[in-house]
């Protein structure tokens, strides 16, 4: 099985911490020029930037907001300056912001919406923009492009004092689904990985002790994923290896998404 993604530029949104951290490391250690994204933590996204480039391989950390149209131009533009090309966007920056429906104020409902869901729709703009201006890869029997969106289990499990979180996530489901259909004759190729609980900053609360715990009865697997197991996913995603997969969400979940709650109902 050949994994390489040598040769090929990918573009990591919200890769500082957690699953971004995580898929941009993979990708560059399977061949990838990188690009770290990052929001407010400049700190970790360029000591992995150096890291990786102590270890041989090419990468750069970029400022931006990908709620921002300027940003995330600023963005790609800077991805083109240094590595002259992209060949894999994953749209991975995310947040949380929390409330019942009732208390839940309109600043929130709109950055989560902002971030999540207009944030992606920005990044896969872009990256579509480039991948049509650009040369194709050598290997012209493969994609010319791959997007790879950062949903959730929540774009199927509805999730009570999340409304804002699980509507972008609904969101982004379509937005994957739909630019697949539109692009896909142009061999440009796009997919969704849907994390369950996955072990990061976003959900330090309820993976941890009892919390962490209780959480396991939703998860038939039996264990809390990490970034990893996600990372994994989104390097296959990227590669040749799953060429003929489109138009897809892959659940990372342990299950969680087989609704275990009725196991025992029976
Ligand atoms: P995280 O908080 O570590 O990562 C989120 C990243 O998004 C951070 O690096 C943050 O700086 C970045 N970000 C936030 N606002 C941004 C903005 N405006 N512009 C650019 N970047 C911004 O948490 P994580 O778990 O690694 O989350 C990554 C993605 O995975 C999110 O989309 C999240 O919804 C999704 N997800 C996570 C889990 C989980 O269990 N951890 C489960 C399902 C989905």
């Amino acid at each position: 099985m050949i994994f390489s993604l040598k040769n090929q530029v990918a573009l990591v949104t919200g890769a500082s911490s957690g699953l971004g951290y995580a898929c941009a490391e993979s990708l560059a250690k399977e061949g990838a020029c990188v690009v770290i994204n990052y929001h407010s933590q400049a700190e970790p996204a360029e000591e992995l930037a150096e890291k990786i480039r102590a270890d041989g391989g090419r990468a750069i950390a970029v400022k931006g907001d990908v709620s921002k149209e300027a940003d995330v131009e600023n963005l790609f533009d800077q991805t083109i300056r240094e590595f002259g090309r992209l060949d894999i966007l994953v749209a991975n920056s995310g947040l949380q912001k929390d409330a019942p429906s009732i208390e839940m104020t309109l600043e929130d409902w709109n950055t989560v919406l902002d971030v999540n869901l207009t944030g992606q729709f920005l990044c896969a703009r872009a990256a579509l923009r480039q991948f049509k201006r650009q040369e194709h890869r050598k290997d012209i029997s493969k994609a010319v492009g791959k997007i790879i969106h950062m949903s959730s289990v929540h774009q199927l499990i509805p999730w009570a004092g999340h409304v804002n979180y699980a509507a972008s996530k609904g969101g982004v489901d379509m937005l994957m689904k739909s630019l697949a259909q539109e692009v896909g004759e142009e061999r440009i190729r796009v997919n969704a990985v849907a994390p369950g609980a996955i072990a990061t900053a976003i959900n330090e609360e309820s993976t941890k002790g009892e919390a962490g715990k209780a959480l396991l009865k939703l998860i038939p697997y039996g264990r809390i994923g990490a970034a990893e197991d996600v990372a994994n996913a989104v390097v296959w995603l990227a590669s040749d290896l799953s060429d003929y997969v489109h138009g897809t969400t892959l659940f990372i979940d342990g299950g969680m998404s087989l609704y275990p709650g009725f196991r025992d109902n029976g």
